[in-house]
């Protein structure tokens, strides 16, 4: 009998700081699902951060859409049988996306919601890039979709919730100060009636874990990667 693991197509670099965690956990779960040895079969396409960052500042989603298209087309081509974006802001055109290529995009924000859901949450509070926390692809689609209530942080906090993210995190500095100040916005959305937190960006969870918090905490990157193994060790066997 041989073990065949669906190929997964990760298009990562989004900072690639947390790319290399994407690499590391995917193994990692596959490892612990399947034992020893076992490890992921998957193609990385590592993108050029800087010209994302310039048409996401630009508001230039259209472009965006062709690149990501263009680069799953080529992961596809080369045999993948899923996508992972591995980044949360990206899956603001997750749609559109999806609606260009024939193999299926594991949706990040889905998946989360699934989570919530499972554990009977309703009131989840919200951190992420002001794309994340401001778009509709979560907020929206968490409420429409799975009847869950998003609170997100005040305008102040939302400036430097962004502003860390990408003048700190994705430049590889992970400070005390930051995770303080990212601990007093959580206890802010837990007030406002948050009953747990999505880590809705894929550095936070190199800053934040569930020892630091009292309520759930949805960490978008394990979430995702989980069921990137589900989809990828499902009937693996020929
Ligand atoms: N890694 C971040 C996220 O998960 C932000 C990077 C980006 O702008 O794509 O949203």
């Amino acid at each position: 009998m041989v073990l065949i693991l669906k190929l997964i197509g990760l298009i990562g670099g989004m900072s690639w700081e947390n790319t290399i965690d994407y690499y590391r956990l995917i193994n990692e779960i596959v490892n612990k699902r399947l034992g020893t040895w076992n490890s992921a079969e998957i193609l990385l396409y590592s993108v050029n951060f800087k010209e994302v960052l310039k048409l996401q500042n630009q508001n230039k989603w259209n472009d965006l859409i062709d690149l990501m298209v263009i680069i799953c087309k080529k992961l596809e081509l080369a045999g993948s049988k899923a996508i992972v974006i591995c980044s949360n802001t990206m899956h603001k055109i997750a749609a559109e996306i999806e609606a260009e290529i024939s193999i299926p995009l594991i949706n990040v924000v889905d998946e989360t919601a699934k989570v919530i859901k499972s554990m009977d949450i309703e009131n989840v509070g919200l951190l992420g890039t002001k794309f994340t926390m401001e778009g509709v692809f979560y907020v929206e689609k968490l409420m429409k979709k799975y009847e869950i209530n998003t609170i997100i942080p005040d305008r102040i906090e939302r400036d430097y919730i962004h502003k860390t993210i990408y003048e700190e995190f994705a430049k590889g500095k992970f400070l005390e100060s930051a995770k303080v100040n990212f601990l007093i916005i959580i206890e802010n959305l837990i007030k406002k009636g948050a009953e747990g937190i999505i880590l809705g960006c894929t550095e936070l969870p190199m800053i934040i874990n569930s020892q630091d918090v009292n309520v759930p905490l949805y960490d978008t990157l394990r979430i995702h990667l989980r069921a990137a193994v589900d989809y990828a060790i499902n009937d693996e066997t020929i």
